[in-house]
């Protein structure tokens, strides 16, 4: 067998299992494909055919057909398909592999024998798994699926394990067609009567069919599954569960969850409580339902139970490994929610030993320098400021100037809703540090905030370029009248030119810098600043120990300011960030308006276009949010861009655009940002990721295309882009063709202006397990802990500081599993991951 004829059709099977097996991988169809390639072949193909075509197979079917196939050909996928679909063969991992057909052997020998070049995998390679074996070495998952999961935050077998459900759908008993309520879940089991493909709303593929059993017929849609249509033949048995509504007088399945019926077959799709996982581009439901299932099945008993019996005992907790399974597959909703009850105490449990253990590290590091207070340049800023300050920001730079008073290293964190001004409070604690002759550090996300953070500074304080020995304009200097000397401001991004770079970096060791903006670039170690006395952190909770310790210089602590925008209960805030104090700035400046917002039907996009026009014409400007797509950065830049052209060619050609993404060299992004700030641009297209915080007066509609892909808090954050001078803001947020719960997600952004009750909100909706909502958000990865579970949090509080106490550094052989997930987790947070 030619090794190249072998690769092509390796190839095609992987890319027609890639796009979900629906024979779209060859023009022409893969039966076309196979019988030309098998023709080429000079001895008997070494794979079985299917024998009607594999046109003709069920969805089920194929995929079989293609695991079995690539088995065959020693494709990227070498075990057999775990029996995923049936409750009955779990892969134990003790137990035997489900034995090699005679043909696979003959056919691996033939490959060896023909020397292919696809790398040899151990046959049973389910034996050499454990908890931390990367999810590839799951039976069905591809590189390309591994790629997928990792979106999800699954990159381990232990991962996919902990990969909770958002949600169950509980269909419960099956019910015949005339039984059916309209707006309730339901399960049926029917026959296909018809099913073909249509257009809906003129641009969007479904299949359409009527089913039935004895007692009537029901119509369903299954909307972008046009292929669903071949699939499902008349006669072809189903269940089907969702939810069923009156469509032109009709009931109407729509999208439902559909298992083929096949004898006794138990139906992990359809039946009782079905898992409901969050989903990423190119995997289905169904896919990762199984996936899930396969783990579960096979190595769900691996797992080890960290927490001590005797504490698990008092505190009524499920064995860990029955509380995974459980999560999983609940009985009813009882064994739900206790198996939620232990995870949720386990994520709350960890989360305290983490912030007593940091808190702990902080006390016992060395000293900060005492800041005292200086008034005369306090007032002297505040005479510069064009408005007078909140009570809450006075009220908030009080605590944090006593703070910086003491030798105690400050550690606190701002919080405030979106526009409620963070910076100047910053800025007044930053020149503080200044007048006592230290420095002071400001990091931002982004390049984007921090050079606008630079510009903000420069501006309030009428800084100007002075010859500075060749940083160029990324050192400014200004003067603050009870200061003898001229302050100097740096700015320090990991894009500047590299000359311009090491200029301010060495400017900065010789602490020829007063202040200095700048991103993450500020904590390398070519970045020293000898006399820090103060850093503060925008729009970040997740500031891990490492990152502070690199702070720290010649054995002192400088104090920190963490600021966030975040917005939520103190309650929680205490326990989530219990190393930290809180200053809250519960005020928004006088003269806000609230930001308008409204949903916009996919039907109405032109319209929002025109206001877009309407008020570019009274003078104003817009932002434009292009969806948020996980794949990647390059594709995100992609995407942005073609919007950009879009707009700029059909929907909004007579306005001036600009475009930002992360990926734009820096000096286009200051050209472009320099541009929209002084007006010159009416639109500014971008990417979601550089939105947050830019700050322009002028600005009064902010547009969010894919807007049911953000999360409550985020949109939240989008909006306060504008609404932040006197113009009356509009927020519109669009998405084509959102389910019902993002309808009724978007709904409360209609309604609620707050940040604290959006939070509130947003975390109602989200359940546990909804990982990408708390990771935007900035919350830690709280998947099965909510916000009300007050009692377990003072349980897992307790229990976390009698473990403490009794075993500081968890040093006993019975805590180790617990010390390990510990490190584990102070690394998560270091990394920027946790916490
Ligand atoms: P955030 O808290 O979101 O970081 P900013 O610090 O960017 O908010 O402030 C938002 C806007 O409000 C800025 O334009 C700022 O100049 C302005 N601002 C801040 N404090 C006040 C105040 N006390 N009165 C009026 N405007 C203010
Ligand atoms: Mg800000």
């Amino acid at each position: 067998m030619p090794d190249a004829e072998l690769a092509a059709l390796r190839k095609i099977l992987t890319l027609e299992r890639q796009k979900g097996c629906r024979d779209t991988a060859v023009i022409g169809g893969l039966d076309r494909f196979l019988a030309r390639w098998s023709e080429r072949l000079s001895e008997q193909p070494p794979i079985p055919v299917p024998r009607r075509g594999y046109a003709a197979l069920s969805a089920e079917q194929r995929s079989r057909w293609l695991d079995e196939a690539m088995t065959l050909i020693g494709g990227d996928d070498g075990a057999p398909a775990a029996p995923a679909s049936r409750r009955s063969a779990p892969p134990r991992q003790s137990s035997a592999t489900p034995a090699p057909p005679a043909t696979r052997r003959s056919a691996a020998s033939r490959k060896r024998a023909a020397g292919g070049e696809s790398q040899e995998r151990p046959r049973n390679k389910e034996d050499e798994l454990s908890l931390t074996s990367s999810v590839e070495a799951l039976p069905r998952v591809t590189p390309a699926i591994a790629t997928r999961l990792k979106k999800l935050g699954v990159s381990t077998v232990r991962d996919m394990l902990y990969l909770f459900p958002r949600r169950h759908n509980d269909y419960g008993a099956m019910c015949s067609v005339a039984d059916l309520q309209i707006d309730s879940e339901h399960t049926v089991a029917v026959s296909v009567w018809e099913a073909r493909e249509t257009m809906l709303g003129g641009r969007m593929r479904a299949t359409e069919a009527v089913v039935g059993d004895d007692t009537g017929n029901l119509r369903v849609v299954w909307f972008n599954q046009p292929f669903l249509a071949r699939q499902f033949k008349p006669g072809t048995r189903l269940a089907l569960s969702g939810k069923v509504t009156l469509f032109r007088d009709a009931p109407t399945m729509q999208s439902p969850e559909y298992e083929p019926l096949q004898g006794d077959e138990n139906m992990i799709h359809t039946g009782g409580l079905v898992p409901v996982y969050p989903l990423t581009q190119g995997l289905t439901p169904r896919n990762l339902r199984r996936l899930v299932r396969t783990a579960l099945d096979g190595w769900g008993h691996l797992l080890v139970d960290p927490l001590p019996d005797a504490m698990r005992q008092r505190a009524g907790l499920l064995p860990l490994s029955q509380a995974v399974r459980q999560a999983h597959y609940p009985h009813d909703a009882e064994s739900q929610a206790e198996a939620r009850r232990r995870l949720a105490f386990d994520e709350l449990f960890m989360m305290q030993l983490f912030v007593f253990s940091r808190r702990r590290e902080w006390r016992e590091s060395g000293g900060a320098p005492p800041l005292g207070r200086d008034s005369g340049v306090l007032d002297a800023l505040f005479s510069r400021l064009p408005f007078s300050l909140t009570a809450a920001q006075t009220r908030s730079l009080d605590e944090v100037l006593s703070d910086m008073e003491k030798e105690r290293p400050m550690s606190r964190l701002l919080q405030g809703d979106v526009g409620s001004g963070k910076t100047v409070v910053a800025l007044a604690a930053l020149l503080s540090a200044v007048a006592n002759d230290r420095q002071g550090a400001f990091m931002a996300p982004t390049e984007i905030l921090a050079q606008q953070h630079f510009r903000t500074v420069a501006d309030l304080l009428g800084a100007s370029g002075e010859s500075d020995g060749g940083a160029g304009d990324a050192v400014l200097t200004f003067r603050l009248p009870p200061l003898p000397r001229p302050v100097s401001l740096g700015l320090l991004l990991g894009s500047q030119p590299r000359r311009q770079k090491r200029d301010v970096q060495a400017m900065m060791a010789q602490g020829a810098l007063d202040v200095v903006v700048g991103t993450h670039a500020l904590l390398q170690q070519e970045a020293e600043m000898p006399r820090l006395g103060l850093a503060v952190v925008d729009e970040q909770h997740r500031f891990g120990v490492m990152q502070r310790a690199s702070l720290r210089s010649k054995g002192e602590t400088p104090h920190l300011l963490v600021m966030s925008a975040t917005p939520i209960p103190r309650s929680l805030a205490l326990t989530l960030y219990g190393d930290l104090d809180l200053s809250i700035l519960d005020e928004l400046p006088p003269g806000r308006r609230p930001v308008r917002t409204r949903s916009v039907p996919p039907e109405r996009r032109l319209d929002a276009y025109e206001f877009v026009r309407r008020q570019v014409a009274l003078g104003r400007q817009a932002f434009v949010v292009c969806p948020l797509i996980e794949e990647s950065d390059a594709m995100q830049t992609r995407a942005a861009t073609t919007e950009f052209h879009r707009l700029s060619t059909e929907a909004l050609p007579d306005l001036t655009l600009g475009l930002l993404h992360g990926r734009m060299p820096l000096r286009e992004k200051e050209d472009v940002m320099g541009r929209f700030q002084r007006g010159e641009l009416d639109v500014l297209v971008s990417t979601p990721v550089v939105e947050v915080g830019i700050d322009n007066r002028n600005a009064s509609v902010i547009l969010i295309d894919g807007a049911d892909r953000f999360g409550l808090a985020q949109l939240h954050q989008f909006r306060g882009r504008v609404g932040r001078g006197e113009h009356a803001s509009y927020c519109m947020l669009m998405s084509d063709y959102p389910s019902a719960e993002a309808k009724e997600r978007l709904e409360v952004l209609e309604r609620v202006a707050d940040g604290f009750a959006v939070a509130e909100e947003d975390l109602r909706f989200r359940g546990p397990g909804d990982y990408f909502g708390t990771r935007q958000s900035g919350l830690p990865d709280l998947r099965m802990a909510r916000l009300s579970d007050q009692d377990l949090l003072s349980l897992a509080r307790q229990e976390a500081a009698a473990l403490l106490r009794a075993d500081p550094s968890l040093a006993r052989p019975e805590h180790r599993a617990l010390a390990e997930l510990l490190s584990g987790y102070a690394a998560g947070s270091s990394r920027g991951e946790i916490s």
